[in-house]
């Protein structure tokens, strides 16, 4: 279980996450929707201490931190327990498809690179990379980069991934690969928190949508509730517009 509690951060003088409270429960999909500017990207990097918060705690298992505390070797335990999936992908120019996906496992969890690289074999197969674990980012698709992106993610082995509009980037034909890697895991019950704007990803899979609106959640909910009876009237005026 991951819970946030009153998660704050700040940038200069604007309150950018006004007081998050969010409790994951294990094998959770949440599906994080807003207007642009809202917050969303930052409350992610702010679970992956991207972004440092001003205060609030994150409990991820038996480790519990006071953000604005952090200790180095918690900030460490963190971003080991939350995995990030970038919208641009942000994978090594100069590293093969394998090699992307073994990197953190041979500096992060310390494994020989016989083992790290059979474990990346083995989830790029499972993202249906099996063929291209000798390629280059630069040669592949944007969906094939981005898949590329789930696997490294889920070779950390996190609670939670994360995922910031995972899609946003990919030219639409290849929108529908990177969704379908990502119901897979769902289906495996991977604990995911998910910004994304793919309405229908959310309605499919999402056990919970948030609606988040000036730093914070107006409303959350089984995504049948959430958007076939919105309460609050930013979150209908939202979803007006992209329903
Ligand atoms: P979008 O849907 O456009 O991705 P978002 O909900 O993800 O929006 P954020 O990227 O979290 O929004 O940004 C929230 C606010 O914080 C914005 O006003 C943004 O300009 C501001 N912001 C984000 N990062 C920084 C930063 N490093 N320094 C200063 N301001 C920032
Ligand atoms: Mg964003």
């Amino acid at each position: 279980m991951i819970e946030i509690q009153g998660l704050v951060k700040r940038f200069n003088d604007a309150t950018i996450l006004d007081g998050i409270d969010l409790t994951i429960e294990q094998g959770e999909i949440i599906v994080v929707i807003g207007p642009s500017g809202t917050g969303k990207s930052t409350l992610l990097r702010c679970v992956n201490f991207l972004e440092q918060p001003n205060a609030g705690r994150i409990r991820i298992g038996d480790l519990d931190v006071d953000v604005a505390r952090a200790s180095k070797k918690e900030i460490l335990a963190l971003r080991r327990r939350t995995a990030f999936v970038f919208q641009n992908y942000a994978l090594f120019a100069n590293k093969t498809a394998l090699e992307n996906v073994a990197e953190g496992l041979i500096v992060v969890n310390g494994w020989k690179k016989a083992r790290a690289h059979a474990r990346a074999r083995e989830l790029l197969a499972r993202v249906g990379l099996g063929d291209k674990v000798d390629a280059y980012p630069a040669s592949l698709s944007g969906g094939q980069q981005q898949r590329v992106g789930i696997a490294r993610a889920m070779a950390a082995q996190a609670e939670v991934i994360l995922f910031d509009e995972p899609t946003s980037s990919l030219d639409p034909e290849w929108v529908e690969e990177v969704l379908g890697v990502m119901k897979q895991l769902a289906r495996e019950r991977q604990t995911m928190l998910v910004v994304t704007h793919e309405m229908s990803f959310a309605r499919d899979v999402a056990d919970r949508v948030i609606f988040m609106s000036d730093g914070r959640i107006v409303e959350q909910g089984p995504p049948s509730q959430l958007f076939s009876a919105p309460e609050d009237e930013r979150t209908r005026s939202f979803l007006r517009k992209v329903l």
